[in-house]
């Protein structure tokens, strides 16, 4: 299973290829893709289908046996943003001896100096000219060599360099992709490198959302290979945990209940996109679905959102031996040590004693031990999705997460433990 994990996080280097892995992966489940623009059709039992938001979103649906209005959604939500850097328009900077370096936007929150030294590359979505103006061909591009590097300054110019640097984001940051001279002497490089990969015309090239990516696959490391090193575990790790449980929770009977797996893009910015948890694009596609099972749609839907559970899966910290001080003194999950319930006083999270109880029974019926995190009282920590998703849908739900070291670094941090467990803990929500 752990290897599968691994390729599907070399397959996703950025959010757009992360949908099209989904995609790839329901459709071979049998998984029929629905265009929201067109309607619905009848929803009974045991129909399977998909919906995709702007290349980049997510949204897999099991209707269950029983109607709506009497059992509400099994939803799982995770997000396959991650922090990464933009490539900007007219990106190229030519300098010096013909170095030619791209100018680029830090996505999200990323610790910077773990871009520096490491092969990159470059993925996202090209827009190609079709007969549609308002309609442009969009294609993805994952160029899977490295193509990029941001070298870092020589300790003999910044001999302080181990005692804490200030990075530019503009200055710092920016890859070297090429040399241009009398053997290479042309302009244009990266419009030109994305239509001989896309084998397009340099001119029907309309614009693009290309990111950076670690060009290093991923892998296991430790004596008995128990941790992923990996860039985007945080969140894709829980996307594809989420996937699993919701392919292996198929079977033959449809469940009671109506599963969903909801995949959200721009958490790492705050979500507030028609792609992201803070749209109205899920809550709009759960009303339609259950109208379709019933008359009166206002009082179906609110009844079966009352009677929903949400799980909003999204990594969470592990304790850190060299860092023992950063963390809470009585609740600091570990690494291999199961999936984590996350809990803030200030409702960062989504979790509360009444959906904290369902997710621990969850694990221990699903045979997981279950590890519960909160901030160290001194330390404001981070967010995610439960609580942007509940304060538009009011859904009882838990923010939980495995347990991940080093998050928001190029390559991050896991047990290969949690991830089963994650699986087994998920599979056991959507059957239930
Ligand atoms: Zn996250």
């Amino acid at each position: 299973m752990i290897q599968r994990l691994l390729r599907l996080l070399d397959a996703s280097p950025v959010n757009f290829l992360a949908v099209a892995t989904l995609e790839k992966a329901f459709q071979q489940a049998g998984f029929t893709r629905l265009d929201p623009r067109e309607p619905l059709g009848a929803m009974e039992p045991g129909r399977s289908f998909y919906v995709t938001k702007n290349d980049s979103s997510l949204y897999a649906f099991r209707i269950g046996q029983q109607p709506l209005s009497e059992v509400g959604f099994h939803l799982l939500c995770a997000h396959c943003d991650s922090p990464t850097f933009r490539i900007k328009p007219r990106a190229e900077m030519r300098c010096e001896g013909g170095l030619v370096k791209l100018n680029t936007e830090v996505y999200g929150g990323p610790i910077l100096s773990t871009w520096f030294d490491r092969p990159l590359s470059l993925a996202g979505r090209v827009m190609l000219r079709s007969d549609d103006v308002m309609q442009p061909e969009t294609r993805l591009l994952h160029i899977r060599r490295p193509l990029m590097q941001i070298p870092n300054l020589a300790i003999h110019f910044n001999r302080q360099v181990n005692d804490g640097v200030k990075l530019s984001r503009q200055k710092d940051m920016l890859p070297l992709l090429v040399i241009i001279n009398e053997r290479f002497e042309q302009d244009g490089v990266l419009l030109r490198l994305i239509s001989e990969e896309l084998k397009v015309d340099v001119s029907d090239v309309l614009d693009f959302d290309l990111y950076l990516y670690d060009a290093t696959p991923s892998c296991t490391f430790g004596l008995h290979d128990e941790f992923i090193s990996s860039g985007r575990l945080d969140d894709l790790s829980m996307v594809f945990a989420g996937m699993e449980a919701m392919l292996r929770a198929g079977g033959k009977e449809p469940s009671r209940r109506t599963q969903v797996l909801a995949i959200f893009d721009n958490e790492e910015t705050g979500s507030q996109t028609k792609q992201g948890a803070g749209s109205p694009f899920l809550a709009s596609m759960l009303q339609r679905i259950v109208a379709q099972q019933g008359n009166g749609v206002a009082e179906d839907f609110a009844r079966a959102i009352e009677h929903s559970f949400m799980v909003s899966a999204d990594n969470a910290h592990a304790w850190h031996p060299n860092y023992p001080e950063k963390f809470d003194p009585t609740n600091h999950p570990q690494l291999g040590g199961g999936p984590v319930i996350k809990y803030n006083a200030a409702q960062k999270y989504a979790s509360d004693a009444s959906s904290g109880a369902v997710f621990a029974e969850l694990c221990r019926k699903a045979g997981v031990p279950c590890q519960r995190f909160v901030n160290h009282s001194d330390i404001a920590g981070g967010s995610t999705l439960g609580n942007i998703l509940s304060a538009s849908l009011p859904l009882r739900g838990v923010d939980m997460g495995a347990p991940l070291l080093a998050m928001h670094s190029a390559r991050e941090t896991a047990a290969v433990a949690d991830y089963e467990y994650s699986v087994k803990a998920f599979e056991e929500f959507f059957r239930s």
